[in-house]
Protein backbone atom coordinates (compact mmCIF):
# COMPACT_ATOMS: atom_id res chain seq x y z
CA UNK A 1 0.00 0.00 0.00
CA UNK A 2 3.06 2.06 0.83
CA UNK A 3 4.00 3.03 -2.77
CA UNK A 4 0.49 3.56 -3.86
CA UNK A 5 0.46 7.01 -0.91
CA UNK A 6 3.60 7.65 -1.79
CA UNK A 7 3.18 8.18 -6.01
CA UNK A 8 -0.21 9.64 -4.86
CA UNK A 9 1.27 11.92 -2.25
CA UNK A 10 3.64 13.29 -5.59
CA UNK A 11 0.88 13.40 -7.94
CA UNK A 12 -0.95 15.82 -4.97
CA UNK A 13 2.54 18.33 -4.71
CA UNK A 14 3.01 18.23 -8.79
CA UNK A 15 -0.71 19.28 -8.85
CA UNK A 16 -0.07 22.21 -6.20
CA UNK A 17 2.50 23.57 -8.13
CA UNK A 18 0.61 23.50 -11.05
CA UNK A 19 -2.13 25.95 -11.30
CA UNK A 20 -2.40 26.21 -15.20
CA UNK A 21 -1.44 25.06 -18.24
CA UNK A 22 1.29 27.12 -17.86
CA UNK A 23 2.89 25.72 -14.67
CA UNK A 24 2.26 22.16 -15.79
CA UNK A 25 4.60 22.65 -18.68
CA UNK A 26 7.40 24.45 -17.05
CA UNK A 27 7.12 21.27 -14.04
CA UNK A 28 7.09 18.85 -17.20
CA UNK A 29 10.04 20.44 -18.54
CA UNK A 30 12.21 20.49 -15.53
CA UNK A 31 11.75 16.67 -14.97
CA UNK A 32 12.23 15.92 -18.62
CA UNK A 33 15.63 18.25 -18.25
CA UNK A 34 16.63 16.40 -14.76
CA UNK A 35 16.15 12.96 -16.87
CA UNK A 36 18.74 14.57 -19.73
CA UNK A 37 16.44 15.35 -22.27
CA UNK A 38 17.22 18.36 -24.18
CA UNK A 39 14.77 21.04 -25.70
CA UNK A 40 14.36 21.22 -29.12
CA UNK A 41 13.07 24.44 -31.10
CA UNK A 42 9.93 24.42 -33.53
CA UNK A 43 11.49 27.64 -35.11
CA UNK A 44 15.40 26.09 -35.23
CA UNK A 45 17.06 23.27 -37.38
CA UNK A 46 16.99 19.99 -35.35
CA UNK A 47 19.72 17.59 -35.02
CA UNK A 48 18.84 14.66 -33.21
CA UNK A 49 21.01 11.69 -32.65
CA UNK A 50 19.83 7.78 -31.96
CA UNK A 51 19.33 6.78 -28.46
CA UNK A 52 18.95 10.11 -27.23
CA UNK A 53 15.73 11.84 -25.84
CA UNK A 54 14.29 15.46 -26.77
CA UNK A 55 11.19 17.48 -26.41
CA UNK A 56 9.53 20.75 -28.06
CA UNK A 57 6.85 23.05 -26.64
CA UNK A 58 4.22 25.10 -28.60
CA UNK A 59 2.33 28.06 -26.97
CA UNK A 60 4.35 27.59 -23.59
CA UNK A 61 1.10 25.08 -22.91
CA UNK A 62 1.86 22.09 -25.07
CA UNK A 63 4.49 19.60 -25.31
CA UNK A 64 5.87 16.71 -26.92
CA UNK A 65 8.66 14.90 -25.40
CA UNK A 66 10.58 11.77 -27.22
CA UNK A 67 13.23 8.85 -27.19
CA UNK A 68 14.96 7.67 -29.99
CA UNK A 69 16.35 3.56 -29.63
CA UNK A 70 19.96 3.24 -30.89
CA UNK A 71 18.03 1.31 -33.81
CA UNK A 72 15.30 -0.62 -35.52
CA UNK A 73 12.16 1.36 -35.04
CA UNK A 74 9.21 0.35 -36.71
CA UNK A 75 6.82 3.53 -35.24
CA UNK A 76 5.86 5.96 -32.96
CA UNK A 77 4.04 4.91 -29.55
CA UNK A 78 2.47 7.26 -27.70
CA UNK A 79 0.50 8.58 -24.93
CA UNK A 80 -1.43 11.32 -25.05
CA UNK A 81 -2.89 13.41 -22.06
CA UNK A 82 -4.39 17.25 -21.25
CA UNK A 83 -2.72 19.89 -19.19
CA UNK A 84 -5.74 22.52 -19.20
CA UNK A 85 -8.77 22.15 -16.72
CA UNK A 86 -12.04 24.32 -16.79
CA UNK A 87 -11.72 27.51 -15.30
CA UNK A 88 -12.42 31.42 -15.46
CA UNK A 89 -10.21 33.42 -17.83
CA UNK A 90 -9.19 37.13 -16.13
CA UNK A 91 -10.43 39.56 -19.53
CA UNK A 92 -8.82 42.60 -20.69
CA UNK A 93 -9.81 45.87 -18.33
CA UNK A 94 -10.12 42.50 -15.28
CA UNK A 95 -11.98 45.11 -12.77
CA UNK A 96 -15.35 45.92 -12.36
CA UNK A 97 -16.87 48.32 -9.18
CA UNK A 98 -19.63 47.12 -7.48
CA UNK A 99 -21.88 49.75 -5.34
CA UNK A 100 -18.29 51.79 -4.56
CA UNK A 101 -17.55 49.41 -2.18
CA UNK A 102 -15.94 46.83 -3.92
CA UNK A 103 -13.59 45.68 -6.95
CA UNK A 104 -14.10 42.72 -8.74
CA UNK A 105 -12.37 40.81 -11.38
CA UNK A 106 -14.42 40.62 -15.12
CA UNK A 107 -13.66 36.97 -15.68
CA UNK A 108 -15.40 34.77 -18.73
CA UNK A 109 -15.51 30.68 -18.70
CA UNK A 110 -12.88 28.21 -20.13
CA UNK A 111 -14.32 24.52 -20.69
CA UNK A 112 -17.51 23.46 -19.31
CA UNK A 113 -17.23 23.23 -15.49
CA UNK A 114 -19.51 22.68 -12.56
CA UNK A 115 -19.88 26.42 -11.37
CA UNK A 116 -21.32 25.91 -8.13
CA UNK A 117 -18.52 24.75 -6.38
CA UNK A 118 -16.72 27.68 -7.33
CA UNK A 119 -18.11 30.06 -4.75
CA UNK A 120 -17.32 30.84 -0.75
CA UNK A 121 -13.56 29.08 -1.01
CA UNK A 122 -10.06 31.17 -0.86
CA UNK A 123 -9.37 30.91 -5.10
CA UNK A 124 -6.61 33.18 -6.63
CA UNK A 125 -4.94 34.10 -9.96
CA UNK A 126 -2.34 32.76 -12.34
CA UNK A 127 -1.02 31.99 -15.72
CA UNK A 128 1.42 33.96 -17.88
CA UNK A 129 2.12 37.73 -19.20
CA UNK A 130 3.96 39.22 -21.65
CA UNK A 131 6.62 41.67 -20.55
CA UNK A 132 7.99 44.77 -23.32
CA UNK A 133 11.77 44.47 -22.74
CA UNK A 134 13.85 46.49 -24.28
CA UNK A 135 14.06 45.24 -27.49
CA UNK A 136 11.97 42.12 -26.35
CA UNK A 137 8.74 40.82 -25.56
CA UNK A 138 9.61 38.46 -22.86
CA UNK A 139 6.92 35.35 -21.19
CA UNK A 140 6.89 35.45 -17.73
CA UNK A 141 4.84 32.87 -15.52
CA UNK A 142 2.83 34.80 -12.82
CA UNK A 143 1.13 32.86 -9.79
CA UNK A 144 -0.39 35.35 -6.70
CA UNK A 145 0.44 32.62 -4.16
CA UNK A 146 -1.97 33.42 -1.40
CA UNK A 147 -5.61 33.60 -0.92
CA UNK A 148 -6.33 36.31 -3.28
CA UNK A 149 -9.84 36.28 -4.30
CA UNK A 150 -13.67 34.59 -3.25
CA UNK A 151 -16.75 34.74 -5.10
CA UNK A 152 -19.84 35.03 -2.33
CA UNK A 153 -23.05 33.15 -2.51
CA UNK A 154 -26.05 34.86 -2.21
CA UNK A 155 -27.69 34.04 1.19
CA UNK A 156 -30.75 31.85 1.15
CA UNK A 157 -32.09 34.81 2.79
CA UNK A 158 -32.41 36.63 -0.59
CA UNK A 159 -33.34 33.49 -2.73
CA UNK A 160 -35.10 31.07 -0.77
CA UNK A 161 -35.30 28.86 -3.69
CA UNK A 162 -32.27 28.13 -4.39
CA UNK A 163 -32.18 24.79 -3.00
CA UNK A 164 -34.45 24.18 -5.52
CA UNK A 165 -32.58 24.73 -8.58
CA UNK A 166 -30.50 28.02 -9.61
CA UNK A 167 -29.37 28.83 -13.34
CA UNK A 168 -25.54 30.66 -13.06
CA UNK A 169 -25.33 33.37 -14.94
CA UNK A 170 -21.01 33.55 -15.55
CA UNK A 171 -21.30 37.45 -15.74
CA UNK A 172 -23.62 38.30 -13.35
CA UNK A 173 -22.54 35.15 -10.33
CA UNK A 174 -19.37 34.14 -10.93
CA UNK A 175 -16.95 37.42 -10.74
CA UNK A 176 -15.01 37.29 -8.02
CA UNK A 177 -14.24 39.88 -5.37
CA UNK A 178 -10.70 41.54 -5.73
CA UNK A 179 -10.55 43.38 -2.73
CA UNK A 180 -12.82 46.96 -1.45
CA UNK A 181 -13.12 50.17 -3.05
CA UNK A 182 -9.38 50.51 -2.38
CA UNK A 183 -8.04 47.88 -4.59
CA UNK A 184 -9.99 49.77 -7.49
CA UNK A 185 -6.94 50.12 -10.13
CA UNK A 186 -4.38 47.93 -8.54
CA UNK A 187 -4.75 44.12 -9.98
CA UNK A 188 -2.44 44.86 -12.94
CA UNK A 189 0.61 46.54 -10.36
CA UNK A 190 -0.07 43.37 -8.69
CA UNK A 191 0.60 41.04 -11.64
CA UNK A 192 3.50 43.26 -12.84
CA UNK A 193 5.17 43.20 -9.21
CA UNK A 194 4.67 39.60 -9.20
CA UNK A 195 6.34 39.33 -12.98
CA UNK A 196 9.02 41.87 -11.81
CA UNK A 197 8.19 44.16 -14.14
CA UNK A 198 6.88 47.78 -14.39
CA UNK A 199 2.63 48.11 -15.14
CA UNK A 200 4.06 49.68 -18.26
CA UNK A 201 5.80 46.91 -19.24
CA UNK A 202 3.03 44.24 -19.49
CA UNK A 203 1.85 44.12 -23.03
CA UNK A 204 -0.57 40.95 -22.76
CA UNK A 205 -1.71 38.33 -20.61
CA UNK A 206 -3.50 34.66 -20.01
CA UNK A 207 -4.84 35.08 -16.47
CA UNK A 208 -6.96 32.17 -14.67
CA UNK A 209 -8.39 31.64 -11.26
CA UNK A 210 -7.87 28.54 -9.72
CA UNK A 211 -8.89 26.82 -6.09
CA UNK A 212 -6.54 27.33 -3.76
CA UNK A 213 -7.22 24.42 -1.43
CA UNK A 214 -4.68 21.51 -1.41
CA UNK A 215 -5.44 18.03 -2.58
CA UNK A 216 -5.74 15.93 0.47
CA UNK A 217 -6.10 11.62 1.00
CA UNK A 218 -9.76 10.97 2.95
CA UNK A 219 -12.14 8.10 3.38
CA UNK A 220 -11.72 5.32 6.09
CA UNK A 221 -9.03 4.02 4.55
CA UNK A 222 -7.51 7.04 2.78
CA UNK A 223 -8.39 5.22 -0.19
CA UNK A 224 -9.50 8.46 -1.69
CA UNK A 225 -7.74 11.40 -2.78
CA UNK A 226 -9.49 14.85 -3.95
CA UNK A 227 -7.69 17.73 -5.42
CA UNK A 228 -8.43 20.30 -8.15
CA UNK A 229 -7.42 19.78 -11.89
CA UNK A 230 -7.39 15.64 -11.64
CA UNK A 231 -8.60 15.82 -14.88
CA UNK A 232 -6.42 14.89 -16.51
CA UNK A 233 -3.38 16.05 -14.49
CA UNK A 234 -3.66 12.31 -12.88
CA UNK A 235 -3.46 11.08 -16.26
CA UNK A 236 -0.10 13.28 -17.46
CA UNK A 237 1.33 12.57 -14.16
CA UNK A 238 0.99 8.64 -14.35
CA UNK A 239 2.20 8.72 -17.57
CA UNK A 240 4.87 10.91 -17.58
CA UNK A 241 6.44 8.84 -14.71
CA UNK A 242 5.99 5.71 -16.56
CA UNK A 243 7.41 7.46 -19.69
CA UNK A 244 10.81 8.58 -17.74
CA UNK A 245 11.33 5.17 -15.98
CA UNK A 246 10.82 3.27 -19.15
CA UNK A 247 14.36 2.09 -20.10
CA UNK A 248 15.34 1.15 -23.77
CA UNK A 249 12.43 1.51 -26.09
CA UNK A 250 12.21 -0.61 -29.09
CA UNK A 251 9.96 2.16 -31.28
CA UNK A 252 10.08 5.67 -30.82
CA UNK A 253 8.55 6.78 -27.45
CA UNK A 254 6.77 9.66 -27.11
CA UNK A 255 4.46 11.52 -24.94
CA UNK A 256 2.18 14.24 -25.58
CA UNK A 257 0.33 17.08 -23.40
CA UNK A 258 -2.25 18.86 -25.09
CA UNK A 259 -3.44 22.64 -24.25
CA UNK A 260 -6.87 22.76 -24.89
CA UNK A 261 -8.82 19.97 -24.57
CA UNK A 262 -11.54 21.39 -22.74
CA UNK A 263 -12.44 23.55 -25.18
CA UNK A 264 -12.59 21.10 -28.20
CA UNK A 265 -8.52 20.84 -28.63
CA UNK A 266 -9.31 23.37 -32.09
CA UNK A 267 -6.24 25.48 -31.42
CA UNK A 268 -2.55 25.98 -32.43
CA UNK A 269 -1.20 23.60 -30.02
CA UNK A 270 -4.28 21.42 -29.27
CA UNK A 271 -4.60 17.97 -30.28
CA UNK A 272 -6.69 18.88 -33.07
CA UNK A 273 -3.73 21.36 -34.45
CA UNK A 274 -0.75 20.23 -36.45
CA UNK A 275 1.45 20.13 -33.71
CA UNK A 276 1.59 16.24 -33.26
CA UNK A 277 1.80 15.94 -36.93
CA UNK A 278 4.25 18.41 -37.24
CA UNK A 279 6.53 16.63 -34.24
CA UNK A 280 6.50 13.60 -35.80
CA UNK A 281 7.35 14.21 -39.47
CA UNK A 282 10.32 16.10 -38.27
CA UNK A 283 11.74 13.31 -36.05
CA UNK A 284 11.37 11.01 -39.32
CA UNK A 285 12.96 13.44 -41.42
CA UNK A 286 15.82 14.41 -38.73
CA UNK A 287 16.61 10.62 -38.50
CA UNK A 288 17.21 10.61 -42.60
CA UNK A 289 13.85 8.89 -43.39
CA UNK A 290 11.75 9.79 -46.61
CA UNK A 291 7.87 10.47 -47.26
CA UNK A 292 7.47 6.85 -47.65
CA UNK A 293 9.46 5.67 -44.45
CA UNK A 294 7.10 8.46 -42.24
CA UNK A 295 3.81 6.46 -43.82
CA UNK A 296 5.30 3.07 -42.80
CA UNK A 297 6.05 4.35 -39.73
CA UNK A 298 2.62 6.06 -38.73
CA UNK A 299 0.94 2.81 -40.13
CA UNK A 300 3.26 0.77 -37.15
CA UNK A 301 2.39 3.34 -34.51
CA UNK A 302 0.49 2.92 -31.62
CA UNK A 303 -1.55 5.49 -29.34
CA UNK A 304 -2.91 5.55 -25.97
CA UNK A 305 -5.04 8.41 -25.45
CA UNK A 306 -5.47 8.85 -21.64
CA UNK A 307 -8.31 10.84 -20.46
CA UNK A 308 -9.81 10.55 -16.86
CA UNK A 309 -12.90 8.75 -16.70
CA UNK A 310 -16.45 9.08 -14.65
CA UNK A 311 -16.73 5.90 -11.72
CA UNK A 312 -20.12 5.03 -10.85
CA UNK A 313 -21.39 7.81 -8.57
CA UNK A 314 -22.43 6.64 -5.17
CA UNK A 315 -25.48 8.93 -4.77
CA UNK A 316 -26.65 8.69 -8.55
CA UNK A 317 -26.27 4.95 -9.82
CA UNK A 318 -28.88 4.96 -12.53
CA UNK A 319 -26.19 7.27 -14.36
CA UNK A 320 -23.78 4.56 -14.86
CA UNK A 321 -24.45 2.19 -17.75
CA UNK A 322 -25.93 -1.10 -16.23
CA UNK A 323 -23.09 -3.54 -17.20
CA UNK A 324 -19.63 -1.37 -17.44
CA UNK A 325 -19.56 0.50 -14.22
CA UNK A 326 -15.77 1.91 -13.41
CA UNK A 327 -14.85 1.94 -9.55
CA UNK A 328 -12.10 4.10 -7.97
CA UNK A 329 -8.77 2.12 -7.37
CA UNK A 330 -9.90 -0.78 -9.35
CA UNK A 331 -7.35 0.06 -11.95
CA UNK A 332 -7.09 1.66 -15.51
CA UNK A 333 -10.58 1.97 -17.29
CA UNK A 334 -10.82 1.32 -20.99
CA UNK A 335 -13.38 3.82 -22.47
CA UNK A 336 -16.14 2.60 -25.48
CA UNK A 337 -18.10 4.04 -27.73
CA UNK A 338 -19.56 3.20 -30.95
CA UNK A 339 -19.64 6.55 -32.50
CA UNK A 340 -15.85 6.82 -32.16
CA UNK A 341 -16.03 9.37 -29.59
CA UNK A 342 -13.56 7.07 -27.92
CA UNK A 343 -11.28 5.48 -30.09
CA UNK A 344 -11.27 2.10 -29.03
CA UNK A 345 -11.75 -0.42 -31.09
CA UNK A 346 -11.08 -4.50 -31.14
CA UNK A 347 -7.60 -4.15 -32.20
CA UNK A 348 -6.57 -1.37 -29.40
CA UNK A 349 -8.35 -2.85 -26.79
CA UNK A 350 -6.79 -6.35 -27.25
CA UNK A 351 -3.33 -4.63 -27.60
CA UNK A 352 -4.24 -2.63 -24.21
CA UNK A 353 -5.15 -5.95 -21.99
CA UNK A 354 -2.56 -7.82 -22.97
CA UNK A 355 -0.14 -4.55 -21.83
CA UNK A 356 -1.80 -4.46 -18.36
CA UNK A 357 -1.28 -8.38 -18.26
CA UNK A 358 1.99 -7.75 -18.94
CA UNK A 359 2.39 -4.91 -16.49
CA UNK A 360 -0.03 -7.08 -13.67
CA UNK A 361 -1.92 -3.90 -13.20
CA UNK A 362 -6.06 -4.12 -13.31
CA UNK A 363 -8.51 -2.93 -16.13
CA UNK A 364 -12.37 -2.86 -15.87
CA UNK A 365 -14.20 -0.92 -18.84
CA UNK A 366 -16.63 2.45 -19.89
CA UNK A 367 -19.19 3.19 -21.54
CA UNK A 368 -22.29 6.00 -21.79
CA UNK A 369 -25.77 4.70 -20.81
CA UNK A 370 -27.27 4.24 -24.68
CA UNK A 371 -29.83 7.07 -24.03
CA UNK A 372 -27.42 9.59 -22.97
CA UNK A 373 -24.55 11.56 -25.31
CA UNK A 374 -20.98 11.12 -23.37
CA UNK A 375 -17.95 13.74 -23.66
CA UNK A 376 -15.54 13.60 -26.23
CA UNK A 377 -11.40 13.31 -25.58
CA UNK A 378 -7.90 13.64 -27.10
CA UNK A 379 -7.89 10.74 -29.46
CA UNK A 380 -10.69 10.74 -32.00
CA UNK A 381 -9.33 14.74 -32.64
CA UNK A 382 -5.85 14.14 -33.02
CA UNK A 383 -6.66 11.31 -35.36
CA UNK A 384 -8.02 13.57 -37.73
CA UNK A 385 -4.81 15.49 -38.05
CA UNK A 386 -2.45 11.95 -38.19
CA UNK A 387 -3.81 8.61 -37.81
CA UNK A 388 -2.91 6.41 -35.73
CA UNK A 389 -4.26 3.06 -33.86
CA UNK A 390 -5.62 4.34 -30.61
CA UNK A 391 -7.24 3.26 -27.38
CA UNK A 392 -8.76 5.84 -25.14
CA UNK A 393 -8.16 5.11 -21.12
CA UNK A 394 -8.60 7.12 -18.17
CA UNK A 395 -8.37 6.97 -14.47
CA UNK A 396 -12.47 6.60 -12.96
CA UNK A 397 -13.15 9.84 -10.75
CA UNK A 398 -16.02 11.59 -9.42
CA UNK A 399 -16.88 15.65 -9.72
CA UNK A 400 -15.26 15.53 -12.98
CA UNK A 401 -14.51 19.29 -13.86
CA UNK A 402 -15.89 20.27 -10.44
CA UNK A 403 -12.72 22.70 -8.88
CA UNK A 404 -12.27 20.29 -6.74
CA UNK A 405 -12.52 16.31 -7.83
CA UNK A 406 -11.96 12.68 -6.19
CA UNK A 407 -10.11 9.78 -7.62
CA UNK A 408 -8.45 6.77 -6.06
CA UNK A 409 -5.62 6.79 -4.21
CA UNK A 410 -4.22 3.47 -6.19
CA UNK A 411 -4.61 4.35 -9.58
CA UNK A 412 -1.83 6.80 -10.52
CA UNK A 413 0.36 4.38 -9.73
CA UNK A 414 -1.74 1.25 -12.19
CA UNK A 415 -1.03 4.25 -14.55
CA UNK A 416 2.53 4.97 -14.78
CA UNK A 417 3.11 0.67 -14.58
CA UNK A 418 1.13 -0.02 -17.65
CA UNK A 419 2.91 3.38 -19.17
CA UNK A 420 6.24 1.70 -18.43
CA UNK A 421 5.51 -1.52 -19.68
CA UNK A 422 3.73 0.05 -22.59
CA UNK A 423 6.97 2.20 -23.70
CA UNK A 424 9.47 -0.57 -22.21
CA UNK A 425 7.58 -2.90 -25.22
CA UNK A 426 8.11 -3.05 -28.92
CA UNK A 427 4.31 -3.11 -30.85
CA UNK A 428 5.19 -4.32 -34.02
CA UNK A 429 2.18 -4.96 -37.29
CA UNK A 430 3.10 -8.62 -38.85
CA UNK A 431 1.44 -10.54 -41.43
CA UNK A 432 -1.23 -12.18 -39.09
CA UNK A 433 -1.54 -8.94 -36.61
CA UNK A 434 0.00 -6.82 -34.03
CA UNK A 435 3.24 -8.53 -31.98
CA UNK A 436 4.12 -7.17 -28.50
CA UNK A 437 7.79 -8.08 -27.66
CA UNK A 438 7.78 -7.59 -23.95
CA UNK A 439 11.14 -8.06 -22.22
ZN1 LIG B 1 -10.14 15.49 -19.39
Amino acid sequence: MEQFYTESEHLLQFIAQSPTCFHVIKNVEEQLTQNGFLSQKEHQSWQLERGKSYYVTRNSSSLIAFRIPEQGEQGFQLISSHTDSPCFKVKESPELDADKKYTKLNVERYGGMLMAPWFDRPLSVAGRVMVWDKDEIREVLVNIDRDLLMIPNLAIHMNRKVNEGYTYNAQVDLCPVFGDETAKDSFLDLIASQAGAEREQICGMDLFLYNRQKGTFWGNKEEFIASPRLDDLQCLYGSLQGFLEADKPQNISVFCAFDNEETGSVSRQGAGSTFLSDTLSRINTALGGSWESYQRMLAGSFMISADNAHAVHPNHQEMADPANRPQMNHGIVIKYNADQKYTTDAVSTAVFRRLCECADVPYQTYANRSDMAGGSTLGNISNTQVSLRCVDIGLAQLAMHSPYEMAGTKDVLYLKQVSRTFYESGIRMSDGGIRIDHK
